[in-house]
């Protein structure tokens, strides 16, 4: 904000996201049979924390912030993704 002096320690931006990376305790994974999916980006738009990534002709997670919630895979029309538990990987 104009005028105001916030130090960087306070600023949210200023924050460090690595300290934020959810995969150490995320207890499960979403995994996306590719054969079923069509692109149609409807996890990209609910995923809470916009970690769904595009690639040549799938959607998947970027891991590294999935928090394991499911609900793409709930909204998935498709129902390419499914929910696995993180020992079974
Ligand atoms: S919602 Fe399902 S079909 Fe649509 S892009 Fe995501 S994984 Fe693919
Ligand atoms: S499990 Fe949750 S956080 Fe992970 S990609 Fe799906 S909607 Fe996003």
């Amino acid at each position: 904000m104009k005028g105001r002096n916030i130090p960087d320690n306070l600023c949210a931006v200023a924050v460090d996201l690595s300290d934020m990376l959810t995969g150490d305790w995320r207890a499960l994974r979403p995994v996306v049979d590719r054969d079923k999916c069509v692109k149609c980006a409807v996890c990209w738009l609910y995923c809470p924390v916009q970690c769904i990534r595009e690639h040549a002709t799938w959607f998947d997670a970027d891991l590294k912030t999935c928090k394991g919630c499911g609900i793409c895979a709930r909204e998935c029309p498709q129902h390419a993704i499914l929910m696995v538990e993180e020992a079974e990987v």
